[in-house]
């Protein structure tokens, strides 16, 4: 009889069978990924399995996970002999960050070392990193270039090779280092190729480095930025709970989600909008799974108007019909931008996001709007009306949720 329900293991249950481990499923229990995505129920198995693969999925669709783990999972233990046993190759500094800072978390019961090397700032830490030893390499191509000239990174024992974001490595030029790169590797190894799209160039280049590949198309189609209605706010940190109310109150009918930085912020926006008579609830990694499952159960029957989230807590849910997406924080990094946004404005709805933008974080927004290709149209604070009634203060409602 299968009587795994709405419990945690139900939800780890399809990560396991994928073929990964306890430890690594671990992480993500940690990391409140619950399931999946597209992209990488497609790969996981099949990079386990040995194969090499030329994917491509939508922005924001969980690509870096889609390889790591299983790379992770195939590595297993830390190398005592310090051989780097995997190279990911990515076109820009913050994305070998981005995917450095990914691999720490997945493989967190791992204990694997990843190091991340790029150009633009001293070689010293990095030169250091390398001596102390690095079962994974992410690293853009110029700079690993010039420490494997050097003879102080060694690529001669790496197995797992990755060139993620291929097409913005090709179009930023990198393609004569990449292909330096590739002669200092051995033959026998397996190569993974990640993109956003897989045009005519990217094919070539994969029947050129990857040995009969599995091609993998994710569809998912979530977002298409470019139909969605997106403001921004220049507000301080103080002004936001008014404005949110302000919005919210404009909104009229249709379900809002929030997003904000941290869990406790979570909690704090709930509770301020219901101080104010609006219905909100919150969900985030501090709220256990039972609890999140029927907030969201009663969210998608229309039970409350607006849910405040966490990222973390957001992600794998398939909500329904959203018509406003609200940043109360902004998110941190472009492509989280995206995939909140993404919440709204599905199957052809048309949806509305406004994102609160504290002056230090204004650089944040060029980010953004390179990635969804225009600029946000910026509302003034100024042109939202004054509440009419003020809020009335700390007063909590019955309905508070349950922190564990
Ligand atoms: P891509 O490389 O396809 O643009 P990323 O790998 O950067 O996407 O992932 C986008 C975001 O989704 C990241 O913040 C990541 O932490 C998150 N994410 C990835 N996989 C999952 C999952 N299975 N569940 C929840 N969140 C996920
Ligand atoms: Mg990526």
């Amino acid at each position: 009889m299968n009587i795994r329900c709405l419990n945690k293991d139900f939800i780890l249950n399809k990560f396991e069978e994928l073929g990964l481990s306890k430890p690594t499923l671990a992480s993500l229990a940690e990391l409140g990924y619950t399931e999946p995505t597209e992209i990488q129920e497609q790969t996981i198995a099949l990079i386990l399995a040995g194969q090499d693969v030329l994917a491509s999925a939508q922005t924001g669709s969980g690509k870096t996970a889609a390889y790591a783990l299983p790379i992770i999972e195939k590595i297993g233990q830390p190398s005592r002999a310090k051989r780097t046993r995997a190279l990911v190759l990515v076109p820009t500094r913050e994305l070998a960050l981005q995917v450095k800072g990914q691999f720490d978390l997945l493989g967190k019961h791992s204990q694997l070392r990843c190091i991340a090397l790029y150009g633009g700032t001293g070689y010293g830490p990095q030169i250091k990193g390398l001596h102390r030893g690095a079962d994974i390499i992410v690293a853009t191509p110029g700079r690993l270039l010039d420490l494997v000239q050097q003879n102080i990174a060694n690529l001669s024992s790496v197995e797992f090779v990755v060139f993620d974001e291929a097409d913005r490595m090709m179009d930023m030029g990198f393609m004569p280092q990449v292909r330096n790169v590739v002669n200092h590797l051995k033959a026998v190894r397996q190569t993974l190729m990640f993109s956003a799209t897989i045009d005519q160039r990217i094919a070539r280049l994969g029947e050129e480095y990857l040995k009969s590949p599995a091609v993998i198309r994710a569809k998912e189609q979530r977002i298409d930025p470019a139909a969605i209605d997106q403001h921004i706010h220049h507000i301080n940190e103080f002004g936001k709970d008014e404005l949110l109310l302000n919005l919210v109150k404009d909104f009229g009918t249709g379900s809002v989600i929030v997003f904000t930085k941290t869990r406790r912020k979570a909690t704090w926006v709930a509770e301020r909008l219901r101080a104010s008579n609006v219905l909100a609830e919150e969900i985030h990694g501090d709220i256990s799974q039972n609890q999140r499952e029927r907030t969201m159960h009663r969210y998608r029957n229309g039970q409350f108007t607006v849910l405040v989230a966490t990222d973390i807590a957001a992600r794998g849910l398939d909500i329904p019909s959203i018509s406003h997406v609200v940043n109360y924080d902004l998110p941190q990094t472009a492509s989280d931008y995206v995939h909140r946004i993404g919440r709204t404005g599905r199957a052809g709805k048309s949806g509305i996001a406004h994102t609160f933008v504290s002056e230090d974080q204004r650089y944040l927004v060029r980010d953004i709007e390179r990635l969804v290709g225009r600029k946000l149209d910026l509302s003034t604070t100024a042109a939202v009306r004054p509440p009419s009634k003020r809020p009335s203060g700390g007063k909590r409602f019955g309905n508070r949720r349950r922190v564990v």
